[in-house]
Parts: structure tokens; sequence; C-alpha cells
């Protein structure tokens, strides 16, 4: 499985302002298709962290890298001065980029608004990188090679962050990965402790290695253990995700029962 990794910039993730919602979508968005984010990591708004964060990342080699934040106008937002100084390159205005940002401007009714220097930097890249059309704000997105890496660099606002994502770097990403399927099976289960089903757990992940089993506790209530438990199983072919899952599921369930617990409302879901 190719290694996709995640690079989000901001303080605001760091103090507690703004939950990290961009990697939870990119991950639950990989997963549904059978991959995986494999590390996320998060820094200041600050050009050393951004370099040596990207270094860092860039040595384990993953095939994807998508950097996250501080693409926009302002002071803080220095994610490609800080992954253009990581790289060796240079900042270069790149006229596609300023065609997308006039673009965008003359369509929100703006087409005579003045070109800053604050509007200018969204337009200046790194050079050998390709902006990506942003359709839900001003500032593109950005695609460059490093090495075997193919980084993407999205605004951090979560909508264009999202639009992006879908029309530019999924496809790529997919195209690379091929496409896998993923049975994925969630049952809410009762009056079976955690520690009861640990056992029954680690039989069960023994007999299908390539499964994936996980429980949540969901507390106590009125003496009854809560939990919900999920199940995934992926494949290149859709009907060995299925079979292989339901089995996992069918044989998770009757043992629950075997132990004195009970299985509530199910869901499953093929991607
Ligand atoms: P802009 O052009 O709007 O300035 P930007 O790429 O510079 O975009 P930031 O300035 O880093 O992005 O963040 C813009 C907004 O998106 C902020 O409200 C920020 O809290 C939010 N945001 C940034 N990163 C994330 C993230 N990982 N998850 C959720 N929200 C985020
Ligand atoms: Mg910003």
């Amino acid at each position: 499985m190719a290694r996709v990794e995640m690079l989000t910039v901001g303080k605001e993730l760091l103090i507690g302002r703004t939950m990290n919602s961009n990697a939870h979508w990119v991950g639950k968005r990989l997963a549904k298709t059978g991959s995986m984010l494999k590390e996320i990591t998060t820094v200041d708004d600050d050009l050393k962290e951004i370099g040596e964060a990207l270094k860092g990342i860039l040595a384990r080699s993953p095939e994807f890298l998508v950097v996250v934040g501080g693409l926009g106008p302002t002071p803080d937002d220095m994610t490609l001065r800080g992954v253009a100084g990581a790289l060796g390159k240079r900042l270069k205005k790149n006229g596609e980029a300023l065609a997308m940002i006039r673009e965008h401007y003359a369509a929100a009714g703006l087409a005579d608004i003045e070109l800053t220097p604050a509007r200018l930097k969204m337009a200046t890249l790194p050079s050998g990188a390709r902006p990506l059309k942003n359709d839900d704000g001003t500032a593109p997105g950005v695609r460059l090679a490093a090495g075997k890496t193919v980084v993407f660099c999205l605004p951090g606002v979560p909508a264009e962050m999202r639009s992006i994502y879908r029309k530019s770097v999924e496809p790529e990403v997919r195209g690379r990965l091929g496409r896998m399927h993923r049975r994925y099976v969630t049952m809410k289960l009762e009056g079976v402790p955690e520690s009861t089903l640990a056992p029954v757990l680690a039989r069960e992940l023994r007999k299908h290695p390539a499964a994936y089993i996980k429980s949540h506790p969901r507390g106590v209530k009125g003496g009854v253990s809560k939990m919900e438990l999920d199940i995934a199983v992926v494949d290149a072919d859709r009907t060995v995700a299925d079979r292989e899952g339901d089995a996992v599921a069918e044989e998770m369930r009757s043992k629950v029962i075997e132990l004195g617990g009970k299985v509530g409302p199910t869901r499953c879901s093929t991607t």
C-alpha cells in the first residue's frame, strides 16, 4: 500500500482553537477507498518548524504528502516559503496561478481589485510547482514533486481543502493506489465487558489477519457494558471484501451471544 502522509500547519490546531477536521476528513476519505493515512504531523505557523517537519516526512519517502493550511495572504501564512526553503527551491510568480486568482476576483464581481503584494503572494509558488484550481476560494492549491514524493499543498479552510482534494488530489492518489474496496460493519454490543471480549478478538484476528477489528467502549449504563465494534476488510475484489467482512462480523456476533451478550443495531457498507 502506498504511503500517504499529512502535514497540517497552524497554531490554532495546537492551542485547541480549531479541531483538525481536515486531517480527520482526509483520513476518512482514504480509508473509505481502502487506503490509509499513515501519519499526521501538526506544526506551528513557523518557517523553521514547517521546514524541519517537511524534511522529516520526505526522509520517509511517502508516495504522497498532503500539506494543509497557510496558503493565504496573511503574514502567518508561510507554508509555501517553508516548503520552498526545505526543498532548496526559489519562490517565483506563477502566471497560471495569477490567472486563477484574477478569474476568482472577476467571478466575485471584483475584476478591478488591485493586486496588492498580499494578493500576489498567493500566486508566488516554489519553482516547478503547478497551481491547482480553487473553486471555493482565492488561494490556489499547489502540486510539486520532491524526489519520489508528490506534495500537494492545500488551503486550510475546510471547504476549499475538500474541493481541491476531490478534484485534483484524489484522482492522482487513486490512480496510483488502484481501486480497492472496503466492507465496513459497525455493531452495537451490550452485556459483554471489553476485557471479556479481548481474547475472542485476539483469536478472530489470528484467524483473519487481514481484517481490522476494533472495539470502542461506550461506558457502563445500569450495570450493563455498552460497546461498538468496528470490522473492516479491504480487498481489490469487492465480493471478497464483502464475503470476508461479513464472515468476521457473523463470527463475532455468535461469540458475543455465546458469552451472554446482546447484539444491537448493525450498520454495513461497501465502498
Ligand atoms: P486562507 O487563504 O483563508 O488564509 P490558508 O490556507 O492560509 O487559507 P489558514 O490561514 O491556515 O489557511 O486557515 C484558514 C482557516 O482554516 C482558519 O479558520 C483555520 O482555523 C482553518 N483551518 C486550518 N487548518 C485546518 C485544519 N487542519 N482543520 C480544520 N480547519 C483548519
Ligand atoms: Mg490564512
